[in-house]
């Protein structure tokens, strides 16, 4: 049987790639239900092929996720983060599953989105490819197993010059794999960017964060375990937006027809 999907944020750079791993049949089973993107997007009423470049789909982007939700099994939402968060609230009414893509919410929005999944299943991950999310896993074993050796840990970050939040969902998702695996709370470690001259050295129990912005770079991330003497890196370069959409759609395949819950592609993947 096939999961029938609603893209949010159609036309989008996320929004094409999807309709294009959809059209090229990337995962099976997806079946395209509807395009949903704001009323003023310049690909509105267009076919959602012919936007993204792979010719006629016979879906058309619209701006009423009500009426395309109705013969849909899942939303996949790669928006932005304050109407993601309210299209997950509503999908819970209308008791949809959501995979949430969309990065940079609030805490509020983050609770919302919480909420929502107490009614409905909800796959949300800052990141939806296959290798960051092993690098995840890897970031998390190699900062245990580093714990109170001496390792400043820091995590950088690079992609297009037109991503509106940093750091990007990633990085912060790589730092609480880092501060998990050294009982560390991010939130009290974390440092963002660094400028000017500092009287002490750098505090051990800090995680650096740095983002770059340039060009088309897709997104990379690497994690720097530094110590006196030697330095050990964990890297992931995406070369195309195909390796997000690809798990998106594993994810909605996954979350179709689950139990109300919260996920992580940790757990689409059979990951930890
Ligand atoms: P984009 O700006 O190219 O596209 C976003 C689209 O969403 C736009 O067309 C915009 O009009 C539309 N939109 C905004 N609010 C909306 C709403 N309420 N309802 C429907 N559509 C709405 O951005 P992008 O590069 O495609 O990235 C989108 C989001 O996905 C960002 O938050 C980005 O950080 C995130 N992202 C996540 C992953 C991942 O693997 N999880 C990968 C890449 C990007």
């Amino acid at each position: 049987m096939s999961t029938k999907v609603v893209i949010v944020g159609a036309s989008g750079r996320m929004g094409g790639a999807l309709a294009r791993c959809i059209h090229n049949g990337a995962v099976e089973g997806i079946e395209l239900a509807g395009a949903i993107d704001v009323w003023d997007a310049p690909g509105l009423s267009k076919d959602v092929g012919v936007a993204s470049g792979v010719g006629e789909m016979g879906v058309a982007i619209t701006s009423d996720l009500a009426a395309v939700a109705e013969d849909a099994d899942v939303l996949i939402d790669f928006s932005f983060h304050t109407g993601c968060a309210e299209n997950a609230r509503r999908a819970a009414e209308w008791g949809k599953a959501v995979v949430v893509g969309t990065t940079g919410f609030s805490d509020d929005e983050k609770a919302m989105i919480q909420e929502a999944s107490k009614r409905i299943p909800v796959v949300m991950a800052p990141n939806m490819s296959l290798g960051v999310n092993l690098l995840l896993s890897l970031a998390k074993r190699a900062a245990s197993a580093l714990k109170g050796k001496g390792y400043d840990v820091e995590i950088v970050e690079r992609h297009h010059r037109r991503k509106k939040d940093a750091p990007s969902g990633t990085a912060l998702g790589l730092g609480e794999a880092v501060a998990e695996g050294l009982n560390w709370d991010l939130k009290q470690v974390a440092q963002h960017g660094r400028a000017g001259l500092s009287p002490d050295d750098r505090p051990l129990e800090q995680i650096g964060f740095h983002a770059v912005r340039g060009g088309d770079i897709v997104g990379d991330h690497t994690v720097i375990f530094a110590a006196d003497g030697e330095c050990v890196e964990l890297s992931h370069r995406a070369t195309s937006r195909d390796a997000f959409a690809v798990g998106a759609l594993q994810a909605a395949a996954w979350i179709a027809g689950r139990e109300a819950g919260l996920y992580s592609m940790l757990d689409v993947l059979g990951l930890d």
